[in-house]
């Protein structure tokens, strides 16, 4: 069985205690990793903290081709990694609409490309006889990164890329359920940085606690649960740390009459079901009109009942098992209180045979707000439809949410579609599509989705302080 050891200060670092990595598909441990204890920590973000030392000042030329090259490491290890994401998440090596695996490997690589070539330009306020004045952007210093189960590999690059981009340097843990292909590239990217600037500590809830909580920890950037985001900034207060909180969404989407179904139906079901709907911005709420609530809904159990679920290696597979046991409870919880609640399971319902956690994808029709299944965030292969019959009573809905992080509009009108889409209370909305994000455009959460942006300018401003520069003059 393989083991995976940790990365510190440029060497890799083993420990007596192993933790033991699950297939989801199989329910069996397939490898083992180091797990790290208190100690581990201190010594990594004692590491980090000497390397800032020389990578805050390192010209921005040099750690822009030092970035590319790390994104040229994940390009030529990419098949490894594959298959490391494929075995510790289930997710398929391609997957539904292409949402797998391979592009989570692939996205990561050019993700990093991408924002090795963004520049944080110094700004000129004034520049006149009397005084020149400038807004100048300073990194921060460590940065601790604390990252979930589904997306290891990609979200651990949205946190240590833009960080290191402008000068930080890094201690990320990842989710005790998927720790190896966020190890394999933190060892992977340590044959191009130089020592310290990127390490790794792999441990449960309390090595998250502990590098949270570390004097010397300037920035926390963290994604998952909204529950522990509360606990991570509480750790956070004491040394008034910076954050980036980007945690649960329970993302609204709204079909107007005038959608076009043909056209969009496929297109809404990969937005909810992707990734087993295990992505912070899958569409987890569906309202429609009632002119088209019974077509959609009789469309979108087809869709379901055809998609492929199995192992992630098997050819054609579209959708994989729930990443881990506890969250497949979660999904049979929901289902269960959705009957109990009048909810009709048009498709799917059940757990699948086998030792895998499996689910089949399931549509719950007639439920409301002030249903379990609605109010809260599923994180599973299950959408409940909900019907609406006027377009304020269907923007009232999707708003009713503690959560804000995505939400859609979809229609054949797009001005009337993108009127209704700005009264929506999230950090991104989009029309006729859902969860669509980009290197260079910024991605984040309003109300108990978080604060704080990832990517492009605003999100390597994130990971900088302001220095104002005034030169008096005359
Ligand atoms: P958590 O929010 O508990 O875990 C996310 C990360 O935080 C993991 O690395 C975890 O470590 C770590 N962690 C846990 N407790 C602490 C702590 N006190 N201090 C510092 N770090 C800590 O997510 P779960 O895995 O428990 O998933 C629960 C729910 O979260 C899901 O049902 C889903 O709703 C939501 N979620 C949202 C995600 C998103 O992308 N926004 C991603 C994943 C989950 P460890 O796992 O080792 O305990």
């Amino acid at each position: 069985m393989n083991h995976y050891p940790m990365t510190i200060n440029g060497e890799a670092v083993d420990s007596s205690d192993r933790l033991e990595v699950i297939n989801p598909a199989t329910g069996q441990v397939f490898a083992t990793c180091a797990l790290a204890n208190e100690a581990h920590v201190q010594q990594a973000v004692a590491a980090a903290k000497t390397a800032f030392k020389t990578w805050g000042v390192r010209p921005d030329s040099e750690r822009k081709a030092l970035i590319h090259q790390v994104a040229a490491c994940i390009e030529e290890n990419s098949e490894e990694l594959i298959k490391l994401i494929t075995l510790e998440t289930g997710k398929p090596v391609a997957g539904l609409g292409g949402v797998g695996a391979t592009m989570e490997v692939m996205g990561s690589a050019g993700w990093s490309h991408v924002t090795a070539d963004i520049d944080l330009a110094e700004e000129v306020i004034q520049d006149d006889e009397t005084a020149y004045v400038a807004v100048t952007r300073k990194p921060l210093g460590v940065v601790a990164s604390v990252t979930p189960w589904n997306w290891p590999l990609l979200i651990a690059i949205w946190h240590v890329i833009s960080a290191i981009r402008v000068g930080n340097t890094v201690v990320i843990k990842p989710s005790e359920n998927t720790p190896l292909a966020t190890a394999r590239f933190v060892e992977l990217a340590n044959t191009v940085l130089p020592p310290g600037v990127l390490n790794i500590v792999v441990g449960r809830g309390d090595v998250g606690q502990a590098l949270a909580s570390s004097d010397s920890v300037q920035k926390i950037v963290f994604t998952g649960s909204t529950h522990t985001g509360k606990r991570i900034m509480a750790s956070a207060a004491a040394s008034l740390k910076r954050m980036v909180l980007e945690l649960g969404g329970n993302d609204a989407a709204i079909v107007l009459p005038d959608a076009d179904l043909d056209k969009l139906a496929a297109e809404i079901f990969a937005a909810a079901f992707h990734n087993n709907g295990q992505t912070c911005a899958c569409l987890k709420r569906l309202y429609v009109h009632e002119s088209l609530y019974d077509d959609l809904c009789r469309r979108l159990a087809v869709l379901a009942k055809q998609v492929k679920v199995g192992n992630g290696f098997e050819d054609g597979t579209e959708l994989g098992p729930l990443q881990n046991e506890a969250q497949l409870k979660v999904v049979e919880d929901l289902v269960a209180r959705s009957r109990e609640e009048g909810g009709q399971i048009l498709a799917g319902g059940e757990r699948l045979p086998g030792d895998g956690f499996f689910f089949q994808p399931t549509i719950v029709a007639g439920l409301s707000n002030g249903n379990a299944l609605v109010d809260s965030e599923q994180f599973g292969p299950v959408l409940p439809v909900i019907q609406y019959a006027t377009v304020d009573e269907a923007v009232r809905m999707a708003n009713d949410s503690p959560n804000g992080l995505g939400g859609s509009v979809w229609g054949s009108d797009v001005g009337a579609a993108e009127s209704v889409a700005r009264q929506l209370e999230c950090g991104t909305v989009w029309i006729n599509g859902h969860g669509g994000i980009q290197p260079d455009a910024p991605f984040g959460g309003i109300k108990e989705s978080g604060f704080g942006v990832e990517f492009g300018r605003y999100g390597l401003e994130e990971c900088t302080s302001i220095q104002t520069l005034k030169i008096h003059r005359g």
